[in-house]
């Protein structure tokens, strides 16, 4: 049975089916937004310029914009799984470069979140497929603590710490990509955050230290290979 429009939003003619509840949702939404701030999208439509540069996972508990109670326009958003920040992902680099270099942001935050589901998939022998691909960098960086992460006995435990890891691991990477390594030298603000989210409580926390200049200036002898001297205990 066709819903009718005026209840599902949808233009005459059309059949939402199953989705009409999301565009009601949406309808309300614009008309909760326009309540309270009759020239929000007018003021949107004009440009964005957001501040923010968010890296996060593509996990659905972790609403990018919703969990830093931030509004349409205010964070320029990249997700996907697992939260990497990959050198040779296109997709990824585009984004970076587009929020660097057009956008100017002046903060870019890797966000992971504990129990990732990607992070956890790492951690079991791979099977050939695109997942496996794309996990890759994260079988890379538990090789690289296999020893630390091997002391724990609790599978969670070991797995939360290589969430945390994976993070740093990005923002390691990040710190030589040429995007920011031309901002700094441009004499740039801009600043690079590694945090992680727990689902259990919404909480953010950071797992290391924020770089605002090129790592052979911010610390002179670490190994960009090495992630474990970003941990800095700032929990
Ligand atoms: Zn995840």
């Amino acid at each position: 049975m066709t819903a009718p429009a005026s209840d599902a939003g949808a233009e005459p003619g059309h059949d939402p089916g199953p989705l009409a509840g999301l565009l009601q949702r949406n309808r309300s939404w614009v008309e909760r937004k326009t309540r309270a701030d009759p020239e929000f999208f007018a003021r949107l439509v004009e440009q964005q310029c957001p501040d923010y540069f968010w890296i996060g996972c593509s996990d659905s508990r972790v609403p990018a914009t919703e969990i830093v109670d931030l509004d349409p326009g205010e964070m320029f958003v990249h997700r996907n799984v697992a939260n990497l920040a990959s050198a040779d992902d296109p997709n990824f680099q585009a984004a970076l470069v587009f929020a660097v270099e057009v956008l100017r942001v002046r903060h870019i935050l890797v966000v992971g979140h504990y129990g990732c589901g990607g992070v956890r998939a790492a951690l079991a022998p791979p099977e050939p497929g695109p997942i496996a691909a794309w996990l890759s960098p994260i079988r890379a960086t538990l090789r690289s603590h296999r020893a630390s992460l091997a002391g724990m006995t609790d599978g969670e435990t070991a797995c939360d710490r290589l969430c945390e890891l994976n993070v740093m691991a990005q923002v390691a990477q990040l710190a030589e990509n040429p995007a920011l390594t031309a901002a700094w030298s441009q004499g740039r603000e801009l600043s690079l955050h590694g945090w992680i989210y727990a689902i259990r409580d919404g909480l953010l926390k950071p797992v290391c230290e924020t770089i605002s200049q090129p790592l052979d200036r911010a610390r002179p002898t670490p190994s960009i290979l090495d992630v474990e001297w970003l941990d800095c205990n700032v929990a």
